[in-house]
């Protein structure tokens, strides 16, 4: 079904993400209304409507789902009733089976397996009794990380030592978790794919990312000749992974290369991080590309336009020197209009386009 330009789009959660879709969308001529629980979210300044309501509000979401022609989201913790009171009313993009999958790290890791992935070694924790038994059998050094709930190095504790078992059991509070080996890799990557409803697949070129105390630092592409082979075998999961689930929009999955291997480590069924490059460094931008796919529409070439991209996240306090940042010709800054520079918040990014005519 084609969302005709002129209609409205719903965008779930107000952050950076729903900012940029909401521009992308008001260039083709979508209006779009956020619905987010903030109460001036990053997003809400940039669209035509905000309702500010909670996740877990069904009768809310309902209420919100009446006056749109088509929903997304750039959010991933919705549970899943007020996510049926939404999908009552209107059509939701990318599939909510893909929603529900990546909302659970062990669901995602078995789902991948099935497809043919390979995630790094792990085992699921129930209990403290279990995480030692699983230390036992994956050993030392080891994340332990909550199956839901975790982002951005969220509920994530590293375990060096035996000993440090039982802290790390009561810093995730008992809640049900995977214990999983620390990967030695040579490079961390991910794979940022668009589909369409007739299932026309693009894919960009794959990005090389840095990340810092668990948070995205930069993406650069290319990643690097010597990741081709991995970079090459994750295209063929991702692809497999998006017809599986009749996918439509922007799905990320992330992966760690070990030599020529693409070990899996985690999908995002949404516009991501990593693919901020491509707003100036590819023909046509991630966010576009999923605006594009959840109304129907044709997508965009996605070839890059510069020898070299390169993104840097914003955080903290490393959006104040944006005066260097603007002297720089080859520079494009983005700034989410976020208010205080908490530590670890991620305030805007840049994109150096490198060597570009
Ligand atoms: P995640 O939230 O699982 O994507 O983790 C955030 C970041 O932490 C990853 O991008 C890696 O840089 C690091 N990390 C997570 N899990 C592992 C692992 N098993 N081995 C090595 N580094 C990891």
């Amino acid at each position: 079904m084609i969302v005709e330009p002129g209609s409205t789009i719903g965008i779930i959660g107000g952050g950076q993400l729903g900012r940029m879709l909401a521009m992308a969308a008001a260039q083709l001529g979508y209006h779009c209304h956020v619905y987010a629980p903030d109460e001036a979210p990053p997003a809400a300044e940039v669209a035509a409507r905000f309702t500010r309501g909670d996740y877990a509000d069904e009768a809310a979401l309902e209420r919100f789902g009446r006056d749109l022609d088509v929903a997304t989201y750039e959010f991933e913790n919705i549970a899943a009733g007020p996510l049926s009171a939404l999908t009552r009313q209107t059509q939701l993009h990318p599939p909510r089976a893909a929603l529900e999958i990546a909302q659970d790290r062990l669901d995602e890791k078995e789902f991948v397996q099935g497809h043919g992935g390979r995630p790094a070694p792990f085992v699921p924790v129930a209990s403290a009794s279990a995480l030692e038994a699983a230390l036992a059998q994956l050993g030392t050094p080891a994340i332990l990380k909550t199956r839901r709930f975790g982002y951005d190095g969220k509920g994530q504790v590293r375990i060096d030592r035996l000993e440090q078992a039982a802290g790390a059991w009561e810093a995730v509070r008992g809640a049900p978790c995977i214990l999983e080996a620390l990967v030695e890799f040579d490079a961390e990557f991910s794979i940022l794919l668009c589909r369409s409803p007739s299932g026309e697949v693009v894919i960009w070129d794959a990005p090389r990312n840095v990340h810092r105390r668990g948070i995205l630092d930069s993406s650069t592409v290319p990643a690097g000749d010597a990741l081709l082979p991995a970079i090459a075998a994750a295209e063929t999961l991702a692809r497999r992974t998006a017809d599986a689930l009749d996918y439509v929009g922007m799905l990320a999955l992330e992966y760690f290369a070990v030599g020529e291997e693409a070990l899996f480590n985690e999908m995002a069924p949404r516009v991501h991080n990593s693919g901020h490059w491509t707003i100036e460094g590819a023909l046509t931008s991630q966010f576009e590309n999923h605006i594009r796919a959840i109304c129907g529409l044709p997508l965009g070439a996605v070839e890059r336009v510069a020898p070299r991209v390169e993104m840097r996240n914003l955080i903290g306090d490393d959006g104040l020197a944006r005066r260097d940042i603007l002297a720089d010709c080859s520079a494009h800054l983005h700034l989410y209009g976020k208010k205080d520079a908490r530590l670890g918040r991620k305030m805007g990014h840049v994109t150096r386009l490198v060597g570009a005519t």
